[in-house]
């Protein structure tokens, strides 16, 4: 059995370009700073996170991360055992537990100690003749190499030794982006087959921020098509598409048209908004279309999409859209020929490791919704308006925030200009560079907000209804939800707004503002993730499940709801009007945990009846039986 070192890992290959000379003590003294379980583990398995996971997850084997890894050229099963800050030295008593376990591991191919601090020999010469007892390959890193490790992936600075936040450093250093690439390369796999039965279309349906149109810009390559367009309903959409065509293709075959194009200026590349091309057909009069690509393809119901379509009739028509839900996708996906060719949703970009995963924090909101008219789809603006523009709702959003997302990249949803305008406001009031962002900002000074967003010179953006879509703003680690977010679909695209990966970005953090609008207690199903709208069956109720399929997080998300929020979401359960098989489960299960926190201990069936809203006769109605609910928590 061999040792490994740390350049031995093909996963870790960008750290060939970080000489081992080249780290400074600055970057050394943060490493040996680093948490094991809030810094280490996320970022390595961030690092790792395009190859497939293991079924071991650290949720079986406390204390071990388990990965797939490649090293110089095998495949196989690795452990990691990880010490940072809380051991300045490692000795036996702090790690035999975890090298004992490493027994218990089948099929472990690959094991690896990595330790910021001093490791006594003694621990060493434990760990590795365990290792070769296993017969696994071994490695031992201290933190230089984690230093290398972690400068060239991006989370520590490699001028001073600064964590990265938002990708970028205080000192300006921005590292290139790294991005992961298994939902694209599955789509690229199917588009080709698709090209191979001579099929004239094709749908992908990827969610926001897992780079659908980078897919379609390798595809139009890969096939070499000699005239192609690419529509959107957004100059923004376009700006960022050409971005991504400049990686693939020369500059002087892109086009982006912002008026009307002369005949002799159609380029190999073109770039329309919808209602540019739709007056323009003419300019292509003639003209094979070899590849046409229309983004967000939800809108392309919408007469002037067909039109466009009917009319030049491209050889090839890929449609590209996020949103999964049924409804407003039948007859787009029939222009698509019904070949969704993919179809993947937030959970799964989540789950492979392609988009981030969430910490959703549920926070109570003073505002009485039920002064406020709603004409049976929204809530009437300007009483809206009236009601969320409170300056002690101002400092209890900022006070969340820094509790929470302190200087992170924020996007904060607001219900109207007024609104964004004293959101911006009250931040700006408590030192913290806030701007507002809207339709009716010019395009020229929404990308400088968007660029100071990005160096952090500015940290919250008060949107209004825009950003919804397209608009990519990878680095935004936080989102706030400011106002009554009543429609799935709004609550996702939102929602995908902050999920796409950027060098140094674990989580993003999501606060969500919850009254007692209508519709509050949905807010638990969305974020269940299932593709069900309401109405619709639900595959199953609680049966045989345990708590963690039925509140269906996927890994790496965490959902924190303040304890007057669970009492809304029981209240709006309450009435029959409201309650659906599948959130009642959920909602049950948030608030025995509610009751456990305040405890300190898992509450009786008796507490439950004496301290909460929903009695226990209601556990035993949804889950069959109180022991049978109690079997749910325990699988
Ligand atoms: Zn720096």
């Amino acid at each position: 059995m061999a040792i490994f070192r740390l350049t031995g890992i093909d996963n870790f290959e960008p750290v060939r370009a970080v000489p081992p000379r080249s780290v400074s003590e600055d970057a050394l003294a943060t490493v040996r700073d680093l948490d094991e379980r809030e810094e280490m583990e996320p970022w390595i398995q961030g690092i790792l996170c395009d190859t497939n996971r293991t079924p071991h997850g650290p949720s079986e084997i406390v204390d071990i991360l388990t990965h797939k890894l490649v090293v110089r050229g095998r495949e196989g099963l690795a452990a990691f055992i990880l010490k940072g800050r809380s051991f300045g030295t490692v000795r036996p008593a702090h790690v035999s537990h975890q090298i004992f376990r490493l027994e218990r591991l089948e099929g472990l191919r690959f094991a690896i100690f990595a330790a910021t601090g001093n490791v006594l020999d003694e621990v060493k010469g434990q760990f590795v003749s365990t290792a070769k007892r296993l017969g696994c390959h071994y490695c031992i890193l201290d933190a230089h190499d984690l230093a290398r490790l972690f400068i060239a992936f991006g989370f520590i600075c490699p001028r001073d030794g600064e964590r990265l936040r938002s990708g970028r450093c205080s000192c300006g250093y921005s590292p290139a982006n790294i991005t992961s690439n298994l939902l694209q390369q599955e789509a690229l796999r199917e588009i080709a087959t698709t090209h191979n039965l001579n099929q004239p279309a094709a749908a992908i349906i990827l969610p926001t921020g897992a780079g659908k149109t980078r897919v379609a810009v390798l595809d139009v390559k890969r096939v070499g098509a000699q005239l192609c367009l690419y529509v959107a309903h957004s100059h923004e959409i376009l700006e960022s598409a050409e971005n991504e065509f400049l990686r693939e293709f020369a500059a002087e075959d892109i086009r982006r048209f912002e008026a009307a194009p002369a005949a002799n200026e159609i380029s190999r590349i073109n770039l329309f908004t919808i209602q540019t091309l739709a007056r323009n057909l003419a300019a292509l009069d003639g003209r094979r279309v070899d590849y046409m690509i229309v983004d967000e393809f939800h809108h392309a119901a919408a007469a002037s999409y067909r039109r466009a379509i009917e009319t030049l009739a491209p050889k090839f028509l890929l449609g590209l859209t996020a949103t999964p839900f049924r409804g407003d996708r039948q007859d787009v996906l029939a222009l698509c020929n019904n070949n969704a060719v993919v179809c993947y949703e937030l959970r799964q970009g989540i789950e492979c490791g392609v988009l981030c995963p969430y910490h959703y924090f549920g926070c109570f909101d003073d505002i009485d919704y039920s002064n406020i008219h709603h004409n049976g789809q929204r809530y009437d603006i300007n009483d809206l308006e009236r009601a969320l523009i409170i300056p002690e709702r101002d400092a209890a959003i900022i006070a969340k925030w820094r509790e929470k997302a302190d200087g992170k990249a924020t996007l904060a949803f607001c219900c109207s200009h007024l609104h964004a305008d004293r959101v911006a406001e009250s931040f700006r009031s408590k030192g913290i560079p806030a701007e507002i962002y809207l339709c009716s900002t010019d395009r020229d000074a929404r990308a400088v907000l968007r660029e100071k967003l990005r160096r952090g010179s500015l940290k919250v953006l008060c949107v209004v209804d825009v950003l919804n879509e397209g608009v990519d703003l990878p680095f935004v680690e936080c989102l706030l939800f400011l106002r009554p977010t009543e429609s799935k679909r709004v609550f996702f695209q939102q929602l995908g707004r902050g999920l796409r990966r950027f060098v140094g970005k674990e989580h993003c953090a999501v606060i969500d503002f919850i009254g007692n609008f209508q519709n509050a207690y949905r807010t638990v199903e969305n974020l269940g993730l299932e593709p069900y709208e309401h109405g619709e069956a639900a595959p199953e109720s609680a049966g045989s499940r345990s708590a963690k399929e039925i509140l269906n997080l996927p890994a790496g998300c965490a959902v924190v709801f303040d304890e007057r929020v669970i009492d809304i979401f029981g209240y709006q359960t309450l009435n029959p009007a409201f309650a659906t098989r599948h959130n009642i489960s959920r909602i049950l299960i948030h608030q025995y945990r509610k009751v456990e926190r305040r405890l300190g201990r898992r509450p009786t069936k008796l507490e439950i009846d004496r301290t909460s809203l929903l009695d226990s006769s209601l556990y035993e109605l949804v889950f069959g039986s109180w022991a049978e609910f109690q079997r749910t928590l325990d699988r």
